[in-house]
């Protein structure tokens, strides 16, 4: 017999997480390792509950006729006392007379008036879930905050009256927990971190599995293709190389010092200190942002290498060995991390690389914030060797091109997709703050995926335009170059108004720069902004990145398929990314993330998805 009370499809009383509250749920599935079952609210949310915060339907039915039995001027009393938010303390409350009640009662009424309540008959789990009764202007997003504190403080009250488990010897323990208005405060939704992953993502075991060979073959056959005189595809596959022939310990030497040379100058302590998001234990990680000083500092040291002669289309001679060594660099990593998040607490594990299965968790990343010290090394492969890198093979390919063709000066293709991609790396190391607000960050794991993605994808195939360029030239002419620029800017603008946007209103909801915008507010506390970039399309950056993917692949003419790789895999990406987001923003956010979806109904592409 399986060791649990409620079956699924049950529909049962759940208590809402930090509060005397009872919602209806219905029980959806039981996990025997954590014994905790996941419950569904009315409003989409889903949580995980252990069976002493589930109660049956018939035990608060039962009570709350009892309830209704008891006199009604005493029920309207106990209503009254509990109903203000700004009731009285304790003591004063015990003496007070029938007349200071009456006092009070007024004052309660101005109270309440002021607070415009809903109507008593409203359905108060839909209310207290955050569902909003109309869209707030940023502007009064504290004052909202403020109501929200107190509104709840008067609504508990009507819900309890209807639900309390209490007797009414406990009234008193009751009012003091208002007292205190501890409820409202101690209420978020949060992925709990000990609950194990239910809903595998990437295909789950047999996809991740799949994934960790696949990718890696993928970075392969792309290169091999791009080294053939006709990348066509009639000509796939290409040949495959020697195992000897892909591996040489000098270039993995090499790799090894880049990547120890990124680490020293991510720990040197200049640049500010930030603190991240709160975690799900409400714990705030700290980062020094320093990406931008690193860039500078990785731009002098190649400078005075190419200064003294040194051969950077070394680089492009190796390139193939350069990502087999990154790959097995980033396998090496894999297993370490995944060891390592063996021993790392319930609470610091990833939400969604926890489901128990080795090659899920080890793909997806078991731990969410792996740091040695200080050290983050999720937050640091992020930004550093890999995207310092792809700029750095970008010029490698650049000279490689001028060297191979016997050119004073790189041509107006490699003028075009280098300073594209540089823009767009310096971009995202001068916002680096910004990376503490992704998804990568926030909700990922650091495993296979990021740690291959970062030092291997990232570098490797993002370069594929330059590598392609130096076998197969394009001359692109002047207008043509200026229409890709326009692109490309276009791109640009759309990709960092949005993030920033985004950025800064989740770092400071109440900043006067952003109080022209409209936000939905949530049960978290955290509004949906539905005005502005993030009221066009429901993901404004992915759409400004994926024009900027096809600006960086058009001055590669259209002979070949191949440097369109980038934007056709980015589009998938991007359209995989937001399907994921938009399910987690659905379980965090419930009603008010529908309602935000029916505001705002395209996801990336207006008026086509
Ligand atoms: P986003 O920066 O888009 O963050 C998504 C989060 O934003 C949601 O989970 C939600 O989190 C919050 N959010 C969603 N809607 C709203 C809203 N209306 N108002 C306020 N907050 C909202 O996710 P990513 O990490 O995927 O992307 C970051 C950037 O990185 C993008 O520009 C993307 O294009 C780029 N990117 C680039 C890749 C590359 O390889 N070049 C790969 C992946 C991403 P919450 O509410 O919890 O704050």
């Amino acid at each position: 017999m399986p060791n649990r009370k409620y079956a699924d499809g049950e529909v049962v009383m759940g208590r809402w997480p930090g509060s005397v509250l009872y919602y209806e749920v219905q029980v959806t599935s039981y996990d025997d390792a954590s014994h905790l079952y996941t419950v569904k609210y009315k409003d989409g949310t889903e949580l995980a509950l252990k069976e002493s915060d589930i109660r049956s339907q018939s035990s608060f039915k039962q009570r709350k006729s009892q309830s209704s039995s008891s006199s009604p001027s005493r029920r309207s009393r106990s209503r009254s006392r509990s109903r203000s938010p700004g009731r009285p303390a304790k003591g004063r409350r015990r003496s007070s007379s029938h007349s200071r009640e009456h006092k009070d009662d007024k004052k309660k009424i101005i109270q309440e008036t002021t607070l415009a309540l809903p109507k008593p008959s409203e359905n108060n789990t839909r209310r207290y879930n955050g569902e909003p009764d109309s869209t707030e202007r940023n502007d009064t997003s504290s004052k909202l905050l403020e109501q929200q504190k107190l509104k709840p403080d008067v609504e508990v009250e009507r819900v309890l009256d209807q639900y309390s488990l209490r007797s009414r010897r406990e009234e008193k323990k009751k009012e003091e927990i208002y007292a205190e208005k501890k409820i409202f405060e101690t209420i978020k939704i949060t992925e709990k971190p000990s609950s194990k992953t239910k809903e595998l993502e990437f295909g789950g075991r047999f996809g991740t599995f799949t994934l960790i060979f696949l990718l890696p073959a993928t970075v392969l056959y792309l290169l091999l293709m791009c080294k053939q005189d006709d990348p066509s595809l009639m000509n796939f596959p290409p040949p495959l190389p020697t195992l000897e022939s892909l591996w040489e310990a000098k270039v993995f030497g090499v790799f090894l010092l880049w990547f120890f040379f990124q680490a020293l100058f991510y720990l040197l302590p200049i640049g500010k200190v930030v603190e991240g998001l709160p975690l799900s234990n409400g714990r705030k990680l700290q980062y020094r942002i320093n990406g931008f000083y690193a860039f500078v500092l990785t731009a002098a040291a190649i400078g005075t290498l190419l200064y003294f002669q040194f051969e950077l289309h070394y680089l492009y001679d190796h390139f193939i060995q350069f990502a087999v060594s990154a790959a097995a660099f980033s396998m090496v990593l894999s297993i370490y991390l995944y060891i390592r998040s063996l021993k790392a607490p319930e609470e610091d594990l990833a939400p969604g690389g926890n489901s128990g299965y080795l090659v899920y968790d080890f793909f997806t990343g078991h731990e969410l914030n792996p740091r040695i010290g200080s050290f983050d090394l999720k937050y640091f492969c992020e930004l550093r060797p890999g995207l310092i890198g792809w700029v750095v093979i970008n010029l490698a390919m650049l000279l490689a091109e001028m060297k191979i063709h016997n050119q004073s000066m790189p041509s107006l293709s490699m003028i075009l997709v280098n300073s594209f991609q540089l823009l767009y790396v310096v971009d995202a190391l001068w916002n680096e703050e910004a990376v503490l607000t992704t998804m990568d960050i926030i909700h990922d794991g650091f495993g296979f995926m990021l740690a291959f993605g970062d030092l291997v994808w990232v570098p490797f195939v993002y370069s594929l335009q330059a590598f392609y360029l130096v076998g197969h030239p394009i001359a692109i002419s002047w207008p043509t170059a200026a229409a890709i620029t326009i692109l490309n800017c276009i791109g640009y603008y759309i990709f960092r108004s949005a993030n920033s946007q985004k950025n800064n209103f989740r770092r400071n909801p109440a900043d006067p720069k952003l109080s022209y915008l409209k936000v939905i507010p949530t049960a978290t506390g955290k509004g949906l902004l539905v005005t502005g970039w993030w009221g066009f399309v429901r993901h404004p950056n992915y759409l400004g990145d994926i024009i900027m993917a096809l600006a960086w692949s058009l001055p590669c003419g259209f002979n070949h398929i191949l440097p369109y790789f980038y934007v056709i895999y980015f589009i998938c990406l991007l359209v995989h990314r937001e399907a994921r987001d938009e399910h987690h923003c659905k379980k965090k956010y419930g009603l008010a993330w529908e309602r935000y979806c029916q505001r705002v109904p395209y996801r990336i592409f207006p008026y086509i998805y």
